[in-house]
This record gives structure tokens, sequence and C-alpha cells, in this order.
């Protein structure tokens, strides 16, 4: 059994047991179900996963954000053993049960914002923010939605339509969903005006004026959805005043404040959410994620209100709130409160951004690091000037770090960004090891 204290050791190679279970799935999983990396699972814990046939990885993706809380928190599993020795579904609409009020309770608690709230549950980050648009509709009696470029939000039609990325997410799939219309981010590293902050003067607030007048009505709009910190889009991270200068604008037209916080949620960023990084109390947060440590949940918490307005049977699914899966999310809240890991991120921050410098000053392919808290992107570029995107260089990078016991992910618009979303229980010393296969990768690939 790992304890989750373990180093990288890939001494094994990729055998007999990765390369049959590789060769099955090719046989019954289409291919649109890609398998990016070959570690196939035997066990997790920690940072740490071990595949088949006994390597173990540094896991610094921690299944895509989920795993905020490290693979298999042992008060989460025995809170899971639990509530599945008593009921593992009942349909909440029909025999509600507890766990789902007592992680509402605790969602409601943890959010920001000094004014009555109430917590929904559904299945995935897509589904909480589908939810938490039609609400918003409801709420407004308005239809049309307002993303953003870099934008990530789901895969559903209507998600997907709020997406930013064409490929895979969008292209061949059909129309996007009518009402939604997209304004540019604050990515400072690529400003469409071509500006430097701080003294910019925030074209990417002030665009909101012509916006109103060549893209949407402000009175017909239901919301306005965006993550504090784009993830999948890249790691960006706006300056301070970007979301504040947003929900003044919400304010102004009644538009509904949405903050998608199923990345950036439960600590990754140092705090429980990463609006509180600039005092915005947002009226709707969609969280998912790292919510149940594994088990697939996701959630809309905000302004009572709001979260009242659609009439009874408009909001729920089968297993929407499964209760093992909100028995595990009490469980896990209470764990990343009692490890206290939003300090650990800021710990995480500061040694890692110190090693991205260190790497920076000697590669300029490097074009921008970014961080939010444990939250970290390295942008590579072909030429610091130009700042030409390099995805080659990522794919070459993310492959060998695999090669050599490391999972990293790639991620932005333009696929040129490596994202470092660790577990935030990971030790110093793998921590350590982890910069150093990062390192060691990037100067051989483009040293
Ligand atoms: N919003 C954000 C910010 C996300 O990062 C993701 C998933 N990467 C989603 C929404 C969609 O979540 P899911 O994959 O659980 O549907």
């Amino acid at each position: 059994m790992l304890t989750g204290n373990e180093l990288v050791d890939v001494s094994h190679g990729r055998g007999s047991a990765t390369k049959e279970w590789l060769a099955r799935a090719a046989g019954c999983v289409p291919r649109g179900v890609a398998v990016v990396n070959g570690v196939f699972a035997a066990e997790a814990k920690g940072a740490v996963v071990k595949d088949l046939d006994g390597n173990i990885y540094i896991d610094c993706f921690a299944g895509v954000g989920v795993l905020n809380g490290g693979h298999c928190p042992q008060p989460v599993v025995e809170a899971i053993q639990a509530q599945a020795a008593l009921y593992l579904h009942t349909f909440f609409h029909q025999v509600p049960h507890r766990p789902y009020v007592a992680l509402s309770e605790k969602l409601v608690k943890l959010a920001p914002g000094d004014f009555p709230k109430k917590a929904a549950f559904f299945n995935s980050g897509s589904e909480a923010i589908e939810n938490a648009v039609k609400i918003a509709r409801i709420a407004t009696g308005r239809l049309a939605v307002i993303c953003f470029t870099s934008a990530y939000h789901g895969r559903t039609q209507l998600t997907a339509s709020l997406t930013c990325k064409v490929k895979p997410y969008k292209a061949g799939f059909g129309p996007t969903a009518p009402g939604t219309h997209r304004a540019a981010t604050a990515y400072c590293y690529r400003c469409p005006w071509q500006s430097t902050h701080p003294g910019c003067g925030m074209h990417c607030l002030e665009q909101f004026k012509g916006f109103f007048k060549s893209e949407v009505e402000p009175t017909d709009v239901a919301a306005m959805v965006i993550e504090p910190v784009h993830g999948e889009g890249g790691i960006v991270v706006p300056p301070r005043e970007f979301l504040p200068g947003l929900q003044a604008i919400c304010r102004e037209h009644g538009i509904t404040f949405v903050a998608d916080e199923v990345q950036t949620g439960f600590y990754r960023t140092g705090k429980p959410f990463a609006v509180s990084h600039s005092g915005v109390a947002p009226d709707l947060i969609a969280c998912a994620k790292s919510i149940a440590a594994g088990l697939p949940l996701s959630g809309v918490v905000g302004r009572a209100e709001i979260m009242d307005a659609p009439a009874p049977g408009q909001l729920g699914g089968t297993f929407s709130g499964n209760p093992v899966a909100c028995a595990a999310g009490a469980a896990a809240l209470d764990f990343y409160e009692a490890r206290d890991l939003g300090a650990r991120a800021m710990e995480i921050n500061q040694y890692v951004m110190g090693r991205l410098e260190q790497l920076q000053a000697r590669l300029p392919g490097i074009g921008d690091i970014r961080a939010l808290g444990a939250m970290i992107g390295v942008e590579f570029v072909k030429d610091p000037r130009t700042k030409e995107p390099d995805p080659d260089s990522v794919k070459r990078i993310t492959r060998e770090c695999f090669e050599r016991g490391l999972i990293v992910l790639a991620a932005g618009t333009f696929d040129n960004v490596i994202r470092l979303l660790m577990p935030l229980v990971i030790t110093d010393a793998q921590m350590a090891q982890a910069m150093d296969i990062f390192g060691q990768t990037c100067v051989k690939v483009m040293g």
C-alpha cells in the first residue's frame, strides 16, 4: 500500500500489464475519449500514483484539479464507507437525506458574501454552470449570457458555447447556443489592446461601453460568467481590479455575476474561493472538481433570493446531490480546513514560482509564468519578442516529464501552456523532485 510519501520511481518501464490494458482500452473505448498518457492506475495516495507495472509517478495535475486534498484522504474514504453502508441513492426530491443538507450548510458558510445564501447540487462542473445560467435566467427574466476569451466552462451544448477554445471542444459539434456573447478577458501577456498593466487604463473593463452598443443590450443579459483564473485557457490571472470592475458593471445593469470556481475553488489559490483575492462576493458561484475529493459532484451556491427564483421542480436530476458524494464533500471540506490547505497553497506558490523564475532566466522560450496560489502556469513561446506560441515544446515536455515520472498537463487556447496543479498535500521532497524533473526536462527540450 502507498503511504503518499513516495518519490518518483519509473525503473520498471512500461511493462506487460500497462501494454495489455492500453490495448484493451483501444479495443473498446472510442478514440474521442483520448488517453493522453499511459499511466494505468493501480493505486494512488496523496500526490502519488502507482501504475499497473509498479512505477511511481508524482501527480502534478491532481486529476485535472479535483484532488486539492490529494488522492484518497483518509477521512473522506471513511465517510464514503460509512455512507455506503447506510444507502447509496434515494433521489433527493422524493426521499431527502442528511448528507445533502449538511453539505449545503457547509458550502453556504464557506462561500463569500455577507448575505443569505443557499446551495444546490449537481453532478459535474458543466452541469453546475448550466444550472447557474438557468437560475440567473429565471431570476432576471432575461436570456443572454456574457462569457470571455480564454474561458472554459464545459462540454455540454451551452457550456461548450461559453467555452472559448474551438478544438477539440466545439469544432464539428454544430452551432453554439443562442444568446451567448464573448468579451475579451484580462490576459495581460497577450493584451488585445497591447497595453501594459498597471497604468493601462483597464481597456478590458472599458470595452463594455462599446460592447453594450455593438454586441448586446445590457438589460437583455441574464448572467456574466467568468473564471477568476482561467484554468484550461492557460492559467490566465487577471489584475486584482478586473473582477470588482466586472461586478460593478453587473450591478449597474442588473446582470447576475456568476463566478466559475470549478477549478479555482477549495483552496487551490490559497483561499476557499479565488474571488476572495479581489474582495468580490459573486451572486452565484459554480463549483465542482475538489468539492468531493474525487467523487462526481458539483454545486451552485449564491444569494438566497436568486437561488430561490426557480419554482419547485425546476432544478435537480436523478443523481444530483448523491448521498455518498455529499458525505464525501462534507468530509472533504472539513479535511481541507483541518489541514490548512490555503496556507499550503501559498507555500507551494513561493517554492514553485522561485524555481520557475530561475528556469525562465535560463530559457527565453519561457515567455511568461503566472500563478494565483497553487494554480500555476508556464507559457512557452518560440520567440519572447513575437510571443509566437510554442505548442510543440509543450507536447515534448509533457511527454518527457511523463517518461521521467512526472504528470503535468498542457493548457491554453494555443496549447502552449503547462499547468501545475499539484495536490496541496504534496510533500516538500516530492515538490522538489517534481521541479527538478520539470526543470531538467525544459532544459533538455529547449536549452
Ligand atoms: N468550468 C471550469 C473552470 C473547468 O475547469 C471545468 C473542467 N475542467 C468545467 C467548468 C467543467 O467541469 P466538468 O468537466 O466537471 O463538466
